[in-house]
C-alpha cells in the first residue's frame, strides 16, 4: 500500500499507535472470544449493570443523594456498574490488574461512564462540575514503580475526561506501603492495615469540593473510606466513591 494510503487511514498518532498495538496484540472478548475488544458488546449486554449508588460498608442501596441511614460512613456513598461475582468481571479485572493489559481499563472506564450518566448523579441542579474533582485511590511509589502503572487513575483520567471534571493524581498520596488488601479478608483486618496509609498534601486544591474517588473494586469499603476519612479532614466537601465492581 502506498503512504498516502495509510495516512488516509490512520491520521493521528493516538490512532497509529493503536493500529499497531492490535496488530501486534490483538484483542479477544473473553466472554466469547471475538476480536476486537475485551468485552464486546454481546458478552456485555448479557451482564447486569448496575446504576445505582449504595452504602460503601452495607452495600445496600442509598436514596438520592443521601447516606445510608445505618452507617456513618466518610464516603457519602458508592457507585459500581458490576458485580465482583459475575466471573467475566472478575477475570478482566484480574487481567488489568495482574497481568498489566493495560487496555482493558478504557473499556471498563467506558462502562463506568454509563454507569455515571444513568445514575443522574451530575445532574442533580445543586452541583456545578467545577464543583468536583475526580481523585483515584493512589499506589505506594513502590507499588507503583513494579506495576508500571496505577489501574485505578487510567480509569479516573477518563472519567475526568468524559465530564470534564479537573483531575488529580498528585495530592491524595499513599505514604504507607503495607500489604495488599486482597491478602485479608476479615474486614477488621483490613481496617486495621490501611490505617493512616495515606495523606493529603495539598488541602487547599480539595477545600469544599466534592471528591470524586475512583478505585477498581470495593469489598469492605475499607481502602474507600480510609481515602475519605483523608480527604474530608482535609476539608473536602463529600466523597462519592466510584469503582469497576462491587
Ligand atoms: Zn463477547
Ligand atoms: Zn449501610
Amino acid at each position: 500500500m502506498q503512504q498516502t494510503h495509510i495516512s488516509k487511514l490512520v491520521k493521528t498518532a493516538g490512532e497509529i499507535n493503536g493500529w499497531f498495538l492490535d496488530l501486534i496484540f490483538p484483542k479477544f472478548c473473553f466472554g466469547c472470544n471475538v476480536e476486537g475488544y475485551y468485552l464486546c458488546k454481546n458478552c456485555s449486554a448479557t451482564l447486569k449493570i448496575y446504576h445505582f449508588p449504595f452504602c460503601p460498608i452495607c452495600k445496600n442501596g442509598t436514596i438520592g443523594l443521601a447516606k445510608c441511614p445505618k452507617h456513618k460512613s466518610y464516603a457519602t456513598f458508592c457507585l459500581s456498574p458490576f458485580s465482583y461475582n459475575n466471573n467475566l468481571i472478575k477475570n478482566l479485572i484480574h487481567k488489568y490488574k495482574y497481568e498489566f493489559v493495560k487496555d482493558i481499563g478504557a473499556e471498563l472506564a467506558d462502562f463506568m461512564i454509563d454507569s455515571i450518566k444513568c445514575s443522574g448523579l451530575f445532574s442533580f441542579s445543586a452541583f456545578q462540575l467545577d464543583n468536583f474533582l475526580i481523585v483515584p485511590v493512589p499506589l505506594h511509589r513502590r507499588r507503583l514503580t513494579w506495576r508500571g502503572f496505577n489501574q485505578s487513575e487510567i480509569i479516573a483520567k477518563k472519567i475526568a475526561e468524559e465530564f470534564k471534571i479537573d483531575f488529580s493524581n498528585k495530592n491524595l498520596v499513599r505514604i504507607l506501603n503495607n500489604s495488599p488488601q486482597i491478602q485479608m479478608q476479615d474486614a477488621k483486618q483490613r481496617e486495621e492495615n490501611i490505617k493512616n496509609a495515606f495523606t493529603c498534601k495539598n488541602p487547599q486544591e480539595i477545600k469544599n469540593k466534592i471528591i470524586i474517588l475512583i478505585d477498581d473494586i470495593i469489598t469492605t469499603g475499607a481502602t474507600l473510606e480510609e481515602c475519605a476519612r483523608v480527604l474530608k479532614k482535609n476539608g473536602a466537601k463529600e466523597v462519592w466513591a466510584m469503582t469497576i465492581a462491587k
